[in-house]
């Protein structure tokens, strides 16, 4: 199929007129015949490059998808739109699955989804040649590495496909960027001289911010309410952390609910359920939440903890604005969730692990500790670089910290370490030498006689949080370090020594402020549109969504929504011209959005 003919049917089916980075080339070889690996961020628009193919051309596009509520979701948005597709896995009752099949045979679908499990179960693969099978497309491809996060070993099999499919090309895709994952994916999946395609990971609509962590639940609940109308998962490290945040924000007033793997399968799937259909607004999750989620609408991803690392971060804040909306991605950082952290991994015994935990531990701090542009610091770590920067969507580049002559506050505090390491037999941690400092009489600076020092009190010019702040960044520059043991100690290290002897300028910078009221970001995605009308269409949404037991999303994205708030198309011609809007949704929804739109214009004060 021509361009023209493939941009068409593009409108007519999805509504869009035009096509993502990279999704063009992806189709175009994949009608080819050519095997296809397509690296693609989350909310890149990876889906679409296996639909548009299996109905621009005749027979059957097998989806391999890990996930039964995932298959679920996407085989209803597709009927949505019109499009004939099923899925086959174990929630299906033994009739319900023959009635499938021999839809299957007759040539009625132009895609199965299909768990990858139920595939290679014996059989199977044989009768695939009956199926008329054109494509194969494999959804969520990390999952065959071990090195990836979602490990499916049944994965490993899908090779074994090939022989019953000649002449049939896969496709692989995945959001998972790390070089090992990839040579995983074509290796195990043995495809056949396959055009790679890898898009930009930058995810333009999405801010990054990090946040101090001070009052961390009260911060949040704070945070949520500043958002009255937005959906969002919050990542705590541990199942009693999901429950008593979720608890706190419901104290709030606000729907919320936890999800972690120790809880019953069924509560998880209705939390899952009442998340997708916008009927609680937060999910207070462990890591075990997200991969299934293809919501897209969550307008906040907030990290009650510190990651592990850049790339778990990475994938989770993903969650966020898969719609290409403006979305927020907040780490809530204090230096003493990074030490919490340095003490678990002391207590790993593969030397290795620890090794590489780390190492990923350090770059994460590095992260949320920098003042440079965190979208930069994001993607260099993934090798992307040349970036335009100020970003416009980040905390560094939206409120640059003003910077300082901190000579003198460096001077007193290396020293003051220096002294006080003199003076006694032990280290001391921050906190005390923060009170040596600012001269506090507290009883331990007595009792040891650190108010005999020459550095007590030489910094009262700075408050204690002040101090913390200054000794946290000469940590990063490496000047001094904290030890690891449960009573972690400040230590001078050998360059902050070597600095105080030379007495060389340094420039220091202020500490970041706490308010959860931000900057209106300068970034991709925002439509600007009546916010009462798109309210009102978003209630009416919900109400079409509900008859059909369907989450809203399935009916109209939120984009689709605000584009119909800022045009208020008032027929169906300019109602089909809004982006999201095929044939069939312009047949079977537009008449109560076009009559509320109307209505909203007759009622509104001029
Ligand atoms: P991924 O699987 O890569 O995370 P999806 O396939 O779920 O991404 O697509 C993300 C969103 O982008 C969906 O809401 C989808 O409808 C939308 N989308 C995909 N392709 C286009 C396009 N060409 N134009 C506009 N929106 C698109
Ligand atoms: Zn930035």
């Amino acid at each position: 199929m021509q361009r023209a003919g493939l941009l068409a049917l593009l409108k007519k089916t999805f509504g869009y007129s035009s096509f993502r980075p990279l999704q063009e080339e992806i189709i175009t070889d994949v009608l080819a015949g050519l095997d296809v690996f397509a690296l693609l961020p989350t909310g890149g628009g990876k889906s679409l490059c296996f639909q548009l193919p299996a109905l621009a051309q005749d027979g059957l596009t097998l989806v391999v998808s890990p996930l039964i509520a995932l298959m679920k979701d996407q085989v209803e948005g597709l009927q949505a739109s019109g499009v004939a597709a099923t899925f086959l896995n174990s929630t299906l009752s033994a009739d319900e699955s023959r009635a499938r099949f021999r839809g299957l045979y007759r040539g009625e679908y132009k895609l199965l989804y299909i768990a990858p499990e139920r595939l290679m179960l014996p059989g199977f693969a044989e009768r695939l040649p009956e199926l008329n099978v054109r494509q194969v497309a494999i959804d969520e491809a990390h999952c065959i590495s071990e090195w990836g996060h979602d490990f499916r070993p049944e994965y490993r099999q899908l090779a074994e496909l090939r022989p019953h499919l000649p002449g049939v090309p896969f496709m692989a895709l995945t959001a998972t960027a790390t070089q090992r994952v990839r040579e995983d994916i074509v290796r195990l999946l043995a495809l056949r001289d396959p055009r790679c395609y890898t898009a930009s990971f930058n995810r333009p609509n999405l801010t990054y911010r990090i946040l101090p962590k001070e009052k961390p639940s009260e911060q949040v609940v704070r945070w949520v309410k500043d958002r009255p109308e937005e959906c969002g998962i919050i990542y705590c490290h541990s199942r009693k952390a999901t429950e008593s945040v979720a608890e706190k924000l419901r104290a709030g007033g606000i729907s919320a609910l936890p999800y972690h793997a120790g809880l019953d399968p069924v509560v998880r799937d209705k939390t899952q359920d009442k998340f997708l259909k916008d009927k609680v607004r937060v999910i207070c999750a462990t890591v075990a939440f997200g991969m299934g989620v293809h919501k897209p609408n969550v307008r906040f991803v907030l990290h009650f903890d510190l990651p592990k690392s850049i790339e778990g971060y990475y994938q989770e804040t993903g969650r966020a604005g898969r719609d290409g909306l403006p979305s927020e991605c907040v780490l809530l950082y204090s230096a003493a969730d990074a030490i919490k952290q340095k003490t678990f991994i002391e207590e790993k015994t593969d030397p290795d692990e620890q090794r590489i935990a780390r190492d990923q531990l350090q770059k994460m701090i590095q992260y949320a500790e920098s003042s440079e542009c965190r979208r930069e610091t994001l993607l260099a770590y993934f090798g992307e670089t040349h970036l335009a920067i100020p970003c416009g969507g980040c905390d560094n580049c939206l409120e640059p910290r003003e910077r300082f002559d901190g000579t003198v506050a460096a001077q007193k505090f290396l020293s003051c370490i220096f002294r006080l390491r003199q003076a006694s037999s032990f280290g001391v941690g921050m906190n005390h030498l923060v009170e040596v400092l600012t001269g506090a009489a507290s009883e331990k600076v007595k009792r040891w006689g650190h108010d005999r020092l020459t550095t007590y009190g030489i910094g009262k010019e700075h408050s204690r949080t002040e101090w913390q702040s200054i000794g946290r960044e000469l940590m990063r520059l490496g000047l001094c370090h904290q030890t690891v043991e449960r009573m972690s100690t400040l230590e001078l290290a050998p360059e902050g020594l070597a600095w105080l002897k030379s007495r060389q300028p340094l420039t220091l910078t202020r500490p970041m402020r706490s308010s959860t009221r931000t900057a209106r970001p300068k970034i991709e995605g925002d439509i600007v549109c009546d916010e009462t009308l798109f309210a009102q269409l978003r209630a009416l949404r919900r109400e079409m969504a509900d008859e059909r037991n369907v989450p809203p999303y399935i009916i109209f994205a939120d984009v689709t929504l605000r584009h119909m708030a800022a045009r208020q198309p008032s027929n169906e011609d300019d109602f089909a011209e809004i982006p999201g809007v095929g044939e069939r949704k312009l047949r079977d929804f537009s008449g109560p959005f076009i009559e509320a739109i109307a209505k909203w214009r007759a009622q509104r004060p001029r």
